[in-house]
C-alpha cells in the first residue's frame, strides 16, 4: 500500500492553503503560518498558473486532503465517471465513504493520516470484523468499531476523553461508551468538510 512519507506541510505550502493534515497541531502550530511560498520557491514572484495548472492544483488539493496517491485517486474517478449522477458528486462521496476517513470523521484519530494506520494496524472493525483496508466503502447501516485485543490499548483507553464533546457528521452516528460508529446513511456532497471546487477536478481528467 503506497503511500506519501515526506513532510505533508509541504503539500499544503504547494496548494497554498491548510489542508488540516496534521490533527491538532495544524491548529496550535501550523507551518503555514510562517512559511507560506511553495517548497523550492523562495525568491521572485510566484509563477501564474494556467488553466491547466489550477485544474491541477485543484485536484491535488482533493487527492491530498484524502491521502490518496494518484493511480488509487485516478480509479476512483472512473469509478464515480460509470455511476449514474454528477461525477464529481459521486467522486467525493467516494471519497467521503473511504474507511479511513470515517475512522477519522468519528474522531477516533486527529488526521486521515492516523486513521489510515489504524485500519491498517487491524485495531478497527467493521460489523464485528477486523478490516484493514483503508478504502473500504462504508454502507449504510455499517458499524465501525474496534477489535476486542485493541481495547486494553492505553490510545483507546484516553479516546473517550479525546472524543467528549465532539460533533461528528450527521451521516454518522457515535455511541461514546461503546466507542462505536454507525453509518446512517451515505454521505452527500455536502457533507464534505473541506470546500473542493470538483468541477477542475473533472475537468483535469476529461482532457
Ligand atoms: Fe498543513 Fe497542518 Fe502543516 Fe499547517 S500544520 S501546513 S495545516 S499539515
Amino acid at each position: 500500500m503506497a503511500r506519501y512519507i515526506a513532510a505533508v506541510c509541504r503539500l499544503c505550502r504547494r496548494s497554498g492553503e491548510k489542508l488540516m493534515l496534521k490533527g491538532s497541531r495544524c491548529v496550535t502550530k501550523c507551518t503555514l503560518d510562517k512559511r507560506h511560498k511553495p517548497p523550492g520557491l523562495q525568491i521572485g514572484r510566484p509563477r501564474r498558473l494556467s488553466d491547466r495548472g489550477r485544474q491541477l492544483r485543484d485536484k491535488q488539493k482533493v487527492r491530498y486532503s484524502y491521502g490518496i496517491m494518484e493511480r488509487q485517486f485516478r480509479r476512483t474517478f472512473a469509478r464515480a465517471g460509470r455511476q449514474s449522477g454528477i461525477t464529481g458528486e459521486n467522486l467525493l462521496v467516494l471519497l467521503e465513504r473511504r474507511l479511513d476517513n470515517v475512522v477519522y470523521r468519528l474522531g477516533f484519530a486527529e488526521s486521515r493520516a492516523q486513521a489510515r494506520q489504524l485500519v491498517g494496524h487491524g485495531h478497527i472493525t467493521v460489523n464485528g470484523r477486523r478490516t484493514k483496508i483503508a478504502s473500504y466503502l462504508v454502507r449504510e447501516g455499517d458499524i465501525i468499531g474496534w477489535r476486542p485485543e485493541s481495547m486494553s490499548s492505553q490510545y483507546y483507553k484516553q479516546l473517550a476523553q479525546t472524543i467528549e464533546g465532539k460533533t461528528v457528521a450527521r451521516w454518522l452516528s457515535l455511541d461514546r461508551q461503546k466507542l462505536s460508529g454507525e453509518v446512517l446513511s451515505l454521505p452527500t456532497p455536502d457533507d464534505v468538510e473541506a470546500k473542493f471546487d470538483i468541477q477542475a477536478v473533472v475537468g483535469y481528467y476529461s482532457r
